[in-house]
């Protein structure tokens, strides 16, 4: 249908390889943290509609109740992560610099935090589609950034036929080591998600992507793999943005997903290894997505660690938990450096899509001065989607925001951070691309 599933690349075409800095928390086991004095949920925190709180100040919450509900199919609902009291419903700051409505509670230090009593459904016995519901009221989302809700990655639309799934394991952001230490420390997990994965969408291959410089990983999914099921656990080389997934599955499976396009559009579905432990959570446990793991690295922090903390977990708590900052500390960053967001206030929460926060010092954030384009073609051997990022940003210097759209492909534009960081002019490239998104949306909606 789609070509033979045996064609693997283990590679995709162009990216970077920037330094890794992975051995700060690669080797160290994901340790639980203990609950904060307070936990505060914005209801926008994934991929499509907000959530709708449905608390109250002063409502006692146990841990796993429904503090705000999912609005519309794509959207999830939001559950507590402690026990304790809901002190407020109201705006606070957000990890993207905004203020946002958000559920705070203020945690039961009596509490033994055990969830109420509840029915674990047993997965075996129920339709795919009793499956999706229980993962839908889950709240579950991709826990690689995106935070796209799972249940409707769960259900594509008939006209689309799938012939394998690929599960994302490459994490190839600097620094992170959360989907690493998830396949070293937790792989029976992520191997009963996929179980789950495959039954519902009736596919029986599956394709595991891990990049080379995860060997123990590799090595755990591998021993750990059912041998009941054609699962493959494939090696790739190390290259950035091999996470993102139209690259994900040019390298696994030599098909190019098109412009505009979905991975379901070449008959697949990627999901990550978080996002896939999560769902099989849900059958384990009978506990919505309420924790996830974070890793808090950079040499600007005193000590680096990979965590399970509660959704809800103010960045603040985080760091202090992690030793705190050291004097040359600049930066802190939620995600990666290529594509994660600096964190302006402390006090903005952990969400699901949390992957890492990232403490970079000064020596880490040298000051680059802008100089004019030298047309060196760099940034254009680096696009992994083939745009010309020189001509598009030349465009967006001049405001010239409709040709890129309609002859340049902008849209197209993944916001990987590959052009700005080979540009030997110090061009900030995939800023002025994310303005300009900015500018076209805006000028779209008051058209
Ligand atoms: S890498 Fe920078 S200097 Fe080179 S062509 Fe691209 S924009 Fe110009
Ligand atoms: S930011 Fe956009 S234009 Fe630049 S390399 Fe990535 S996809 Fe290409």
């Amino acid at each position: 249908m789609f070509g033979t599933l045996k064609m693997h690349l283990g590679r995709f075409r162009h990216g970077v390889h920037p330094p890794e800095h992975k051995a700060l928390t690669s080797h160290l086991p994901v340790r639980r943290l203990p609950f904060p004095d307070e936990i505060v949920l914005p209801v926008r925190q994934h991929a499509g509609k907000p959530a709708r709180p449905i608390v109250k100040p002063g409502d006692r919450v146990e841990r796993g109740d429904m503090v705000a509900a999912a609005d519309g199919w794509v959207s999830v609902p939001i559950h507590a992560s402690a026990a304790g009291t809901v002190t407020d419903v109201g705006l606070w700051p957000h990890q993207d610099g905004s203020y946002e409505t958000a559920v705070r509670i203020a945690v039961d230090p009596n509490s033994a935090q055990a969830p109420r009593a509840r029915l674990i459904p047993a997965w075996e016995g129920l339709a795919p589609k009793a499956i999706v519901e229980a993962v839908r009221h889950g709240g579950v989302v991709g826990l690689g950034g995106a935070a796209f809700p799972t249940h409707v990655k769960l259900s594509p639309p008939e006209d689309k036929p799938l012939d394998a799934i690929v599960i994302n394991g490459c994490e190839c952001e600097p620094y992170l080591t959360t989907d690493h230490r998830m396949m070293v420390d937790y792989p029976d997990r992520v191997h009963h998600g996929i179980r789950i994965m495959m039954r519902v969408l009736g596919v029986d291959r599956v394709l595991v992507g891990i990049e080379k410089n995860k060997p123990d990983a590799i090595e755990r999914m591998r021993e750990t793999a059912p041998k009941d099921l054609d699962v493959e656990i494939l090696p790739l080389r190390v290259r950035y943005p091999q996470g993102a997934e139209k690259m994900l599955v040019e390298a696994v499976l030599a098909r190019e997903v098109p412009s505009g396009g979905l991975p379901m559009d070449v008959g697949v579905i990627v999901q990550n290894v978080g996002s896939v432990a999560s769902i099989a959570e849900i059958f384990e446990t009978g506990l919505p997505l309420i924790e996830r793991v974070v890793t808090v690295t950079g040499r600007g922090v005193k000590k680096p660690a990979n965590l399970i903390v509660p959704v809800g977990t103010k960045i603040r708590d985080l760091l202090e938990a992690c030793g705190g900052l050291t004097d040359d500390a600049r930066e802190v960053v939620s995600g990666g450096p290529m594509m994660g967001a600096a964190i302006a206030n402390f006090d903005a929460p952990v969400m699901k899509g949390t992957t890492g926060i990232v403490v970079l010092r000064d020596v880490d954030c040298e000051e680059r001065t802008q100089m004019p384009c030298i047309r060196c073609g760099h940034c254009l051997d680096a696009c992994p989607v083939f745009l010309n990022p020189q001509v598009l940003g030349k465009f967006a210097m001049n405001s010239r925001y409709d040709e890129m759209a309609d002859d340049h492909h902008v849209w197209d534009c993944m916001l990987c951070g590959c052009c700005s960081y080979v540009c030997p002019s110090h061009i900030p490239l995939s800023q002025l691309f994310a303005a300009s998104r900015t500018a076209l949306r805006k000028s779209k909606a008051t058209a």
